[in-house]
């Protein structure tokens, strides 16, 4: 980061992170819908899916325009997903949080984007049961590349966790499929947890899935038990995993030797 960034008086700093999480959960709700379709982000601008007209950058701003078109389309009504509104506000405050918890620094910026990659695919993992390559390969990049110029982790447990993560994952898939005769796991889930290990490391990566198959069965046993055959979007259970393990994990560790292995 700059001096001039580390100069900045904290709350200055966490303002502006804010309003760039704002800008950047905006694109992120562009990126949900397009990614899974294999479409552009950039190019065509975005439209109303009903009335066909160009969305205006003033009705674009977020979370102001959803309120002030109180979420409908200006032209047609159409009433526009209270999820958009909500992405925004979950990735600025993420970003905000980031930076206010680890000042100016690459760390902050590697909380920063965990985050915003673990929402996007939570996102889409729940509305179509894809994760797009964008968030878990071009993720796991981002997170060796954050490793290398200095974050918490270092780079080769950064290398480490993403070889890691892939091979057990895989292994499992495999096993999965020996075993019950249907695809257990997806390809996006073992692509999904190689960039969970470049920035949680391998007990990271442990830790992750044990916690995202713990609450993936406990909501959905009750529901397979009743009868009700339905798909699980288990990255949505990794990223919560994944986000406990960044914001806890040690301490859970520790907890662990402690209470377990007696220290
Ligand atoms: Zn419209």
């Amino acid at each position: 980061m700059t001096s001039a960034l580390a100069m900045m008086p904290t709350w200055y700093l966490v303002g502006l992170v804010t309003v760039l999480g704002l800008l950047l959960g905006s694109f992120l709700n562009v990126c949900i819908v397009r990614w899974p379709a294999e479409e552009s982000v950039v190019s065509p601008r975005s439209r109303c899916p009903k009335c066909g007209t160009l969305i205006a950058w003033y009705d674009n701003i977020p979370l102001v325009s959803w309120l002030w078109l109180r979420a409908k389309c200006r032209h047609c009504a159409l009433p526009i997903p209270l999820r958009y509104p909500l992405v925004e506000l979950a990735v600025g405050v993420t970003w905000g949080w980031a930076f206010w918890q680890h000042g100016a620094s690459v760390e902050a910026l590697r909380a920063a984007l965990l985050f915003t990659i673990l929402i996007g695919i939570a996102m889409t993992d729940a509305r179509e049961y894809i994760i797009p390559d964008e968030f878990s390969v071009g993720g796991a990049v981002i997170g060796v590349l954050l490793a290398l110029v200095g974050g918490a982790l270092p780079w080769p447990e950064a290398l480490i966790g993403a070889a890691v993560g892939y091979a057990l994952l895989w292994l499992i898939a495999v096993i999965g499929t020996r075993l019950f005769g249907e695809d257990a796991m997806g390809g996006g889930d073992i692509k999904m947890m190689a960039m969970i290990g470049a920035f949680l490391g391998w007990p990271g990566v442990l830790l992750t899935l044990f916690l995202g198959a713990l609450l993936g069965t406990l909501i959905f046993l009750p529901l397979k038990l009743a009868g009700r055959n339905i798909l699980v979007p288990f990255g949505i259970f990794l990223a919560i995993g994944a986000a406990a393990t960044y914001l806890g994990g040690d301490a859970l560790i520790d907890w662990y030797r402690v209470t377990m292995l007696g220290g």
